[in-house]
């Protein structure tokens, strides 16, 4: 049998470690262990934490990708980056959910309550109005492996489950963004 490469070992407790969450919402969330192919084409097992009502949706999504061998970097939770959202994406990690604002505002973010997923934030950054992009360096090329764009299947496969894309919003585009209400 192939070797599956191991990214997250964590129990649910472990992974929610300091997180600033009030129990109300932790107790609403679930860790998925996910496969995925990463840049080194091989196989690898990481975790992610949702709402548990969307793991339907995740587990689906993850196994699309597998299929596709759309390339996932790699998903750990943000536990291990201090819930640094910022070292996270720099280090190309896909993750869920993040107790935090959205960066820049004092609203909440969707990801505080498990409710949004981001990919491969290198390949997929943020690209603000003015042309600031984040993670710093980063760039945007739908042909390369490991990027999303809208004809994309996997961007399909979520907008078809009710997810909205973040590079289809108006005021910014944030493409390794999926969120669901
Ligand atoms: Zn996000």
């Amino acid at each position: 049998m192939r070797q599956t490469i191991i990214d997250s070992d964590y129990n649910f407790s472990q992974a929610i470690a300091g997180t600033n969450a009030p129990l109300h919402v932790v107790d609403r969330l679930s860790m998925l262990d996910v496969c995925y192919f990463s840049f080194d084409g091989l196989r690898h097992q990481g975790q992610i934490i949702v709402d548990q009502a969307f793991e339907d949706d995740v587990a689906e999504i993850f196994a699309l990708m597998e299929e596709l061998k759309f390339p996932v970097g790699k998903v750990i939770p943000i536990c291990a980056y201090g819930w640094r959202d910022d070292d996270s994406m720099k280090d190309n990690n896909s993750s869920g959910f993040n107790f935090r604002l959205i960066e820049g505002t004092t609203n909440l973010s969707l990801h505080a309550l498990g409710r949004a997923l981001d990919i491969n934030p290198l390949q997929n950054p943020i690209i603000y109005p003015g042309g600031i992009i984040a993670p710093a360096g980063a760039a945007y090329d739908p042909r390369q492996a490991g990027t999303l764009s809208a004809e994309h299947p996997v961007v399909e496969e979520f907008l078809i489950r009710g997810w909205r894309w973040g590079g289809n919003f108006d005021h910014l585009k944030d493409y390794h963004h999926f969120e669901k209400i």
